[in-house]
């Protein structure tokens, strides 16, 4: 394929990496970006150069930003007693998006993984036991998926927080709207109905 260009090539190949992009759309990218949109190529070219030069972490959250402290941390005006805790900056944009959460996080970039050589140290996990002892947290709120190593991962923050006489809270998975109860998968429909919550007497 593409044997009239190798380098055009390389490019559909490098575009496959991306999530949800197979060989046709690449395809279809790499020819709008050189064909009818070459400036804004330029562009994105110069973006994702800066982007890796200047993009690090947070030193308080661990997400990604150009600060040293990102502006969530800095926000004077987001409540300084609740803190999420999530696996991916990528869920921390979800909620930020789609929850009316006002509160602080912190992203372990990762979950605990014995297996594979992933203990707390590399998960940062001092940093948010530090922030868990300083008491100014009042409640840790726990926004990890549901799998195994996810459930482990809860499991270790649990005790943390409980170390230090913090209340801990979970994000409950279920039904989601408008979803119909047939078409929910054993393992969210149980947790859906072990995280359900009080609503009556
Ligand atoms: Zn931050």
């Amino acid at each position: 394929m593409h044997s009239f260009s190798p380098l055009l090539a390389k490019l559909v190949q490098s575009l496959c990496i991306l999530p949800g992009v197979g060989q046709k759309s690449a395809q279809r990218m790499a020819l709008t970006l050189l064909e009818k949109k070459p400036e804004k190529a330029k562009d994105l070219a110069v973006l994702i150069q800066e982007s890796l030069e200047n993009l690090g972490r947070c030193s308080v959250c661990r997400t990604i930003t150009e600060y040293d402290t990102c502006p969530i941390c800095t926000n004077a005006n987001r409540d300084q007693h609740l803190l999420c805790v999530t696996q991916t900056p990528m869920d921390l944009i979800s909620i930020e998006q789609g929850a009316q959460y006002n509160g602080l996080y912190f992203v372990l970039m990762g979950l605990l993984s014995p297996l594979d050589g992933v203990g707390p140290e590399d998960l940062g996990l001092e940093h948010l036991e530090a922030r868990l002892k300083s008491g100014v947290i009042k409640e840790l709120i726990l926004a990890i998926n549901p799998t195994i190593e996810g459930e482990a991962t809860m499991h270790f923050l649990l005790a943390l927080a409980k170390k230090y006489q913090v209340p801990t809270s979970r994000i409950a998975y279920g039904v989601p709207f408008g979803g119909e109860l047939e078409y929910v998968d054993a393992h969210t429909l149980n947790h859906a109905f072990s995280s359900r919550e009080k609503i009556g007497q």
